[in-house]
């Protein structure tokens, strides 16, 4: 995507940590904006969080959709308090709105691995992990259509039907050629399952070859895998992969997959993605609200940081995207324990240390 002017930033910190590594993010954010010239314009809101809920009944207020149109960008912390309210009224009445109303069909993780985090696979370095997971985000085996028959009896049967449709598949293959595309590799990777899911996979399939053929991609590399040997590559030969794209349930088993071969579930990003811009995408990191650390001061807030990363990234601003990311590479190469938070192997490290580390190493300080 090209870089446009003004980045507008809704910013919702949530619940829980999301408020603690939250300032930590925006920090980093207005470091680079400093160093590189950007313009990023930042309005916090305290919607879609259970302080809202308890005060309004809702988590969001009625008038959310037009609010949150007015942003390019939703830069969104954590939500829920599992023990105070359900996640379904947490999550269904924020985040999921969201995806759906903003039409947020692409769901997108760094797989990359970093110094200074341990992989679980042996003998890896930095550099030799350094993948994308693109997920399909609203429809496929995740739809709701199916049902039970003879309920209670012998004879009890269960179905639930996937929907692909062409504009749905289409679309998250094009993005994945596309970013594929930008990349040194050039290659794409697709995941399926066409020789036991006859029908839908087939045509998963059968798109991806249609779509290949439109001209951009004459000479990109693409394969496919059946989902079970792919998981057994990524664990074996990580090495190989470079934009990894899957269905709305394989792209949730690579998406956590991936970066966990990484070491680094605990503090990878995630965009859910309009690509068009019709509506505002929005940046996360992957954890949630993790109460048995809140009010301690002691949560990663690097998850949060490279969410506004990969922001930058996706919205076309390079170079300041790369300088944040390089931050976070050298401030957890150097493993300074009283700047890592404990879950890092820190001692008396905080968020406030690492956040407040990485935030002076993008402005070379
Ligand atoms: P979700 O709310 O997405 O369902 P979850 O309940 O599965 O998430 P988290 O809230 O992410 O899980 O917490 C899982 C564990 O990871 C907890 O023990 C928590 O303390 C730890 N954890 C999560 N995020 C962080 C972080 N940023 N820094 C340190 N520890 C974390
Ligand atoms: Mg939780």
């Amino acid at each position: 995507m090209i870089a446009q002017k003004k980045l507008r930033i809704a910013v919702i910190p949530g619940d829980g940590i999301g408020k603690e590594v939250m300032p930590l993010g925006v920090s980093c954010l207005k470091a680079a904006a400093l160093k590189f010239d950007l313009s990023l314009e930042f309005t916090e809101f305290d919607f879609a969080s259970c302080d809202y809920y308890f005060k309004h009944g809702d988590m969001l207020p009625k008038d959310w959709k037009s609010i949150l149109l007015g942003y390019d960008a939703i830069y969104f912390g954590a939500v829920g308090m599992p023990d105070l309210v359900p996640d379904h009224v947490t999550l269904w009445g924020s985040l999921l709105k969201f995806r759906r109303e903003f039409d947020q069909y692409i769901s997108l993780r760094p797989c990359r691995l970093m110094p200074g985090v341990p992989s679980p696979l042996r003998n890896k370095k930095p550099g030799d992990i350094d993948f994308w997971v693109v997920r399909e985000n609203t429809e496929g085996e995740y739809s709701s259509i199916g049902g039970k028959m003879f309920e209670n009896t012998d004879r009890e049967v269960v179905c639930q039907e996937t929907i692909m449709t062409r504009i749905g598949v289409d679309r998250v293959l094009r993005y994945a050629l596309n970013l594929a595309n930008s990349r040194p590799k050039r290659h794409l990777t697709s995941a399926t399952k066409s020789n036991g899911i006859s029908i839908t996979m087939p045509y998963w399939d059968e798109r991806l070859k249609a779509l290949t053929k439109e001209g951009n991609y004459a000479d990109l590399n693409i394969d496919k895998f059946h989902i079970d040997i792919l998981t057994a590559w990524m664990v074996l030969k990580p090495e190989q992969f470079d934009v990894v794209v899957g269905s709305n349930l394989f792209g949730d088993i690579l998406s956590d997959l991936g970066p966990a071969c990484t070491g680094t579930i605990g503090i990878a990003p995630s965009g859910n993605i309009n690509p068009e811009g019709r509506f505002p995408s929005l940046f996360e990191p992957v954890h949630g609200s993790a109460p048995d650390i809140y009010g301690k001061g002691i949560a990663n807030p690097v998850g949060m940081i490279w969410a506004g990363q990969m922001m930058l990234e996706h919205f076309g601003f390079k170079d300041a995207a790369l300088a944040m990311l390089k931050a976070i590479e050298e401030v957890l190469a150097k493993g300074e324990p009283h700047i890592l938070t404990p879950d890092m192997g820190g001692s008396t490290g905080t968020t406030k240390t690492l956040g407040a580390a990485i935030e002076r190493n993008i402005l070379g300080k």
